[in-house]
């Protein structure tokens, strides 16, 4: 097994325990997602920004911590985080775009 396979594992654990652990210890719950953000950038590797936030470290559960929203324009979709109330944009009218080109 490569090292960024245990990276990855790492990572997933410390995801699911950073969930887990959000409603009885919020600190805790920050600091595993930081741990796994650091295990990510030493090996290089993707963690998209879907589930947790970047600015405040919080992991990202619908409803609770996470607001998704379509943005005025319609051409987004917001990812708010409840705690800082940052949000992050993910365009979507490409994904749009490679539906409807399919379906034609
Ligand atoms: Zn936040």
């Amino acid at each position: 097994m490569g090292i960024d396979q245990i990276a990855k594992r790492r990572i997933d654990t410390l995801f699911s325990l950073a969930r887990e652990f959000y409603p009885k210890d919020k600190i805790l719950s920050k600091r595993y997602v930081s741990l796994a953000r650091k295990i990510a950038m030493r090996h290089r590797l993707s963690l998209g920004s879907k589930s947790f936030c970047k600015k405040c470290n919080t992991i990202f559960i619908p409803g609770t911590t996470l607001k998704v929203r379509v943005s005025p324009s319609k051409t987004a979709v917001l990812y708010t985080c409840n705690i800082c109330k940052t949000a992050a944009k993910f365009p979507y009218s490409k994904e749009k775009r490679a539906k409807k080109g399919k379906k034609a």
